[in-house]
């Protein structure tokens, strides 16, 4: 059997194609991927996406675009996508469990945020350590932060998370930013933020209290270590695009994003690309929620001019 769509991805981009697709009688199979519901369901509290005056917690947003998905009729698949072909149409699609033919393929793969590595950061996610500068900012009004990294994102959070907290400590590895020198000099004129250099976060405690209340900071030229109080942690090491399995098949930009032209349409006629795997500059929900519309009507058009709907 050919399936006429298959989507990539559970998250917010995935799930708003899921709910047009099957909606347009496209049929859609969509195949979570190993983050079921993507970034969000990491994510607390969305306060920023529109519909929600009171906010709604990130699982509950992502669930619900699922139940709506499923309400038209699409398919949800817990399964992880290993290997495809888009050599030839139809496109062939392998996942660990099964191999897939499909007229049309919407990506929505998504993007993990970098973490340092550590079992504090982890058990402490969404609970005072976070990745989202955007979405969690605002509850840490009044208080004090640490921002780890050097790079452009990390700077912007800073820079960002000064409208809300008293102080702004960028921990970063090197003594020198890797962002932007504009940036970069924004942050450092900035009388909120201060920059610890040299350093790494070695644990965030503490998670026996289910609470941030300290980072350990260890020097990386003299070695010394150094508790120092924060409210809360922001993780700003990068995003990694899921787009592994498309290299050699799909444009990529020289950070992995998948290229897209004309709205949604990647270098492959049939295949689509919505939401953060796309997307390097804005990366949030509801520009996640938009471009799995947009990418969907493309996939419409395409599928109605092949004469397959
Ligand atoms: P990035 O440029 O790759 O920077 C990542 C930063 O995190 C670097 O400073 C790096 O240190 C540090 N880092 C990486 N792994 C680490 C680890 N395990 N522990 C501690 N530190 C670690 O990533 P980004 O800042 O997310 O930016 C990604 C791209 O988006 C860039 O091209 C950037 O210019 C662009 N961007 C632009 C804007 C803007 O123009 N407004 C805003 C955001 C992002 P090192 O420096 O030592 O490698």
């Amino acid at each position: 059997m050919t399936r006429k769509v298959i989507i990539l991805g559970s998250g917010c981009a995935g799930s708003t194609a899921a709910i047009y697709s099957a909606r347009a009688n496209m049929e859609p199979l969509v195949l979570e991927g190993i983050e079921p519901g993507g970034q969000l369901s990491l994510t607390s509290n969305i306060e920023n996406f529109p519909g929600f005056p009171d906010g709604i917690p990130g699982l509950e947003l992502v669930e619900n675009m699922k139940k709506q998905a499923l309400r038209f009729g699409a398919e949800y698949r817990m399964e992880n996508v290993e290997e495809v072909d888009l050599s030839s149409s139809p496109f062939s699609i392998r996942t660990g469990q099964e191999t897939y033919l499909a007229h049309s393929l919407i990506i929505a793969s998504g993007a993990s945020a970098q973490l340092i590595g550590l079992e504090s950061e982890k058990a402490l996610l969404g609970r005072g350590v976070s990745t989202c500068a955007t979405c969690d900012g605002f509850f840490y009004k009044g208080l004090e932060v640490v921002v780890v990294g050097g790079g452009d994102t990390a700077m912007e959070d800073a820079i960002y998370l000064t409208r809300f907290c008293e102080k702004v400590t960028v921990v970063h590895r090197r003594d020198e930013l890797r962002a932007s020198p504009i940036m970069g000099d924004r942050a450092k004129s900035n009388p909120k933020i201060t920059f610890i250099w040299d350093s790494v976060v070695t644990e965030v405690l503490d998670p026996a209290k289910n609470a941030v209340e300290a980072v350990r900071i260890r020097n990386v030229k003299s070695n010394e270590e150094t508790v120092y109080k924060t409210d809360g942690v922001f993780i700003a090491i990068g995003h990694k695009p899921n787009t592994g399995i498309f290299k050699g098949q799909l444009d990529q930009t020289p950070n992995g994003y998948l290229r897209v032209h004309d709205g949604y349409h990647t270098n492959v006629e049939g295949v689509f690309a919505a939401g953060d795997v796309h997307d390097e500059k804005y990366r949030q929900a509801i520009t996640a929620a938009g471009s799995g519309c947009g990418a969907s009507l493309e996939c419409e058009r395409y599928l109605e001019s092949k004469g397959l709907i």
